[in-house]
């Protein structure tokens, strides 16, 4: 085990590069993926690398 390997998430709007990074292993369900660069955010799940956005059907507009 002498390299991690680990991945960048970019951002399913913009591609930006994100700040989170996911380990082979991560997990990551109905996470709040937050994109410095586009300032959305959209909820992830990842597993394995794979990263799948989740729509939000029932999204409320908050004032
Ligand atoms: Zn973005």
């Amino acid at each position: 085990m002498s390299t991690f390997d680990e991945k960048w998430v970019l951002c399913p709007i913009c591609g930006a590069k994100t700040r989170l990074r996911l380990l082979q292993r991560t997990v990551l369900l109905h996470f709040p993926l937050f994109c410095p660069k586009c300032r959305k955010e959209s909820i992830i799940n990842a597993q394995n690398f794979q990263i799948e956005i989740i729509d939000q059907p029932d999204a409320k507009t908050q004032c």
